[in-house]
């Protein structure tokens, strides 16, 4: 099948963030068992879901993984002019459909190339990792990530993660962590706000104090310039609380997240932020003994990709994807779960971030063929005799 064919029938699959994803891994099951390939299905608790990864190539150290995700982003309130889920050749040089760019692009050439890597006297082998569920905060990665380290007795050496970023390499990631903080205070008239405690003037505190946070870690020249910002960044998106100007709120909370650069750690910041919660409510005890602020986990943490520019990894994905130029990203991806199971990671894949998760989202021909392009050389690599 042609890539245009496979991305066609990727794109025919509506499988969302969330959803099950059974109907398109099926799909891709059989597609890559139809080439002699021993497939493996990763399921979910549930049993509606399932990572799937697989081996090409000989049982030895060393190769690669090419990792993607299965789920796309909705298109709900967005207006689009063709049919999301029918991949649509307007003659433009664009495919265009949900996920066309983020990231059935890649999963499509990686499937579109599996005949030559099942033809090509491969020295090291080439490993399929798709997952589910990405697009709501890469739940599947870490498990997905773990498995391809056990179930193999050969250590593979590499992770290529096909998000799109028009065949730059990405080395860098931010971590990134969401979380809900809710604060429990008591009711009352607005005259009496100094005998009860307001769940939303404590929120304020609390907003205030991770703001005063980010700005500390500047002063603190706590910065890496391979990012932009190049400092990690606090910000609160959703605040809710109160029903009406006289009432003193008994509860509110607040949606925050942590994008840190590599030298910052997630659980640092939280863990301070947690003292300065834990001091606050034994202050506020004192005036309403029920008080309390409590923080709990929104999406579970995405580490950071701080793959170094000496890496082997970067060598290969620089003579690989044809660019020399290194980037960080600020967007969430699966690199650093693969990086942290030991595998040197690099984002690099076919279209353009700025297309992804829009209306009218698209790949260009020429992207697509340069994702196929850069597998093909993947496959000289790892089939020449001097490659370790
Ligand atoms: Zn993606």
């Amino acid at each position: 099948m042609t890539v245009q064919n496979i991305l066609t029938k990727l794109v025919s699959f509506p499988v969302l963030g969330g959803e099950s994803n059974l109907n398109i891994i099926h799909w891709i099951k059989e597609y890559v068992e139809s080439y002699g390939i021993e497939v493996n299905l990763l399921f979910n608790v549930e049993a509606n879901k399932a990572s799937l990864h697989c081996r090409i190539g000989p049982e030895v150290d060393g190769g690669a993984i090419l990792s993607g995700h299965t789920d796309v982003v909705p298109v709900e309130g967005q207006e689009w002019t063709t049919d999301p889920f029918l991949l649509t050749d307007k003659g433009d040089g664009k495919l265009y459909g949900r996920g066309s760019c983020d990231m059935k692009g890649f999963i499509a050439c990686c499937l579109a190339v599996l005949p030559e890597m099942v033809k090509a006297n491969l020295e090291k082998p080439i490993y399929f990792a798709f997952s589910y569920d990405e697009e709501i905060g890469c739940l599947a990665a870490p498990e997905l990530a773990r498995t391809i380290k056990t179930y193999y007795k050969e250590t593979p050496k590499y992770a290529i993660i096909g998000e799109p970023s028009l065949m730059e390499p990405i080395v860098g990631q931010k971590g990134i962590y969401i979380l809900k903080t809710f604060v429990n205070g008591s009711a009352g008239h607005s005259s009496r706000i100094k005998q009860e405690v307001s769940a939303i003037h404590e929120s304020m505190r609390l907003i205030l104090w991770l703001e005063n946070k980010m700005n500390q870690l500047i002063a603190d020249q706590r910065l890496d310039n391979r990012f932009h910002p190049p400092h990690s960044t606090i910000h609160i998106g959703k605040v809710n609380g109160g029903i009406a100007p006289n009432v003193i709120a008994d509860k509110a909370y607040f949606y925050w997240d942590l994008r840190t650069i590599p030298m910052d750690d997630i659980k640092d910041i939280v863990g301070e932020f947690e003292a300065y919660c834990r001091k606050r409510e034994e202050e506020l005890k004192k005036i309403f003994p029920g008080f309390s602020i409590q923080t709990t986990e929104s999406h579970p943490p995405v580490p950071h990709l701080d793959t170094r520019a000496d890496d082997d990894v970067v060598n290969l994905i620089k003579r690989i994807s044809g660019n020399s130029q290194l980037n960080t990203v600020s967007y969430a991806a699966e690199a650093g779960q693969f990086a942290d199971e030991g595998f040197q990671s690099a984002i690099c894949g076919p279209g353009s971030i700025e297309q992804a998760h829009r209306a009218d989202e698209y790949i260009t021909h020429e992207q697509l063929q340069k994702g196929v392009e850069m597998l093909h050389k993947l496959i000289q690599e790892l089939s020449s005799e001097t490659f370790s």
